[in-house]
Parts: C-alpha cells; sequence; structure tokens
C-alpha cells in the first residue's frame, strides 16, 4: 500500500509517513522525510501556517532577516572605519 506525498510528489509506502491522529486515515499528509523538512522550514519561518505545499516564496521573516544582515554589515563597517580613525587627530599648519 502506497500513499502520494504532495511535498516530494511521490508515491511512497505507508509505512514512510508519520502517524496523524486528527486525519480520519490516521496517517500524516507528508512522508516522513517531507515532514521533517517543512517544520523545520516552518521553525526558520519559511513557511507559513496556512501556506499549501507548492507555496515556496520569501516570507516577511525573510525580509526582516536580510534587513538585520544589512544592518549589522552597515555597523560593522562604521565600528571599523571609527576604530582606525580614533587616533587621528587633525595636523596643525596644513590647510
Ligand atoms: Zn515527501
Amino acid at each position: 500500500m502506497t500513499r502520494y506525498c504532495p511535498d516530494c510528489k511521490q508515491d511512497k509506502p505507508v509505512g514512510a509517513f508519520g502517524v496523524n491522529r486528527a486525519r480520519p486515515d490516521g496517517i500524516g499528509p507528508y512522508c516522513k522525510r517531507c515532514n521533517c523538512n517543512r517544520v523545520q522550514r516552518f521553525r526558520d519561518g519559511k513557511l507559513r501556517p496556512q501556506s499549501g505545499p507548492y507555496d515556496d516564496g520569501p516570507t516577511m521573516a525573510d525580509v526582516r532577516r536580510v534587513e538585520r544582515a544589512g544592518a549589522a554589515r552597515y555597523h560593522a563597517a562604521a565600528a571599523r572605519l571609527a576604530a582606525t580613525t580614533a587616533g587621528v587627530r587633525p595636523v596643525r599648519g596644513v590647510q
């Protein structure tokens, strides 16, 4: 007996699927491997709870993460610049 996994789009033996007592057949909708990946992606903020198996686009969490990374790079560069110019004093007599 096999079951279709809509995430990896493969027919797999029922044993490859997890148990889900909330569903009428008692078997999870995705195979164990895909379910594991989906949980990981959900924790990473890449998967919205209401998204289907084919919705893989970026979320606001991705946008915010990229913005934070950009801001961190800017502040690191500004700190390096401040450190290298900290001891520099204007030279008297130079116009
Ligand atoms: Zn799968």
